[in-house]
């Protein structure tokens, strides 16, 4: 698999340091918060990033699932962010943080962002490992962000090209003739 990329952008041990340092910058904002946490990440792209940043927050949370599907089989072109899986758990009266894989276009966060501001959550953050700077109207905000990435087509931490490549330990850049 590691000969799919053309190149790799983060290493394994570069991403856990980062990852690592977003525990601590997220943990000092949920210090004391009442009445809870519940965490919002969005599948499948968030997989791994949410196993290994739920381990580095130390305080009592809850985490409801949501599914979405933006690039439906062998595309790297987004579509309307469609909702395969409702969100598995009530919200109400808690305090979310979304995380989500890449903040691309904006259309996913916002859509999540607004369902779960209309649910009557306390207080909506973001948190997002990638993000592609520019590309997402001003109105989608980010709270916490891992990289800020060139607008390429990435795969691996959990990031996928037609539900391949998650299980790559690090992100890189798939050869354009794979994508064709
Ligand atoms: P947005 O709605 O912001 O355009 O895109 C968000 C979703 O599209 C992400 O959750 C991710 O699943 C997918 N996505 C966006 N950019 C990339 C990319 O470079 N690589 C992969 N594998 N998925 C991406
Ligand atoms: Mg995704």
């Amino acid at each position: 698999m590691r000969s799919d990329l053309s190149k790799v952008l983060f290493t394994r041990e570069q991403i856990q340091q980062r990852v690592r340092e977003m525990g601590n910058e997220i943990a000092i904002v949920y210090a004391d918060l009442e009445p809870g946490l519940t965490i919002v990440p969005i599948l499948s792209g968030s997989i791994i990033f949410l196993a290994d940043l739920i381990r580095e927050l130390p305080m009592r949370m809850k985490i409801a699932l949501i599914q979405l599907s933006t690039y439906p089989g062998a595309t790297t072109t987004a579509q309307e962010p469609r909702v395969v899986t409702e969100l598995s758990a009530d919200v109400r009266g808690r305090h979310v943080l979304i995380v989500d894989d890449i903040l691309d276009t904006g259309r996913t966060l916002r859509s999540v962002q607004s369902m779960i501001r209309d649910r009557g959550a306390a207080t909506v953050r973001t948190a997002v490992l990638l993000s592609k700077p520019g590309k997402a109207p001003p109105e989608v905000t980010v709270d916490f962000v891992g990289f800020e990435i060139d607008d390429l087509f990435v795969v691996g931490y959990g990031l996928d090209f037609d539900d391949h490549y998650r299980n790559l330990p690090h992100i890189g850049v798939l050869r354009p003739e794979l994508t064709r």
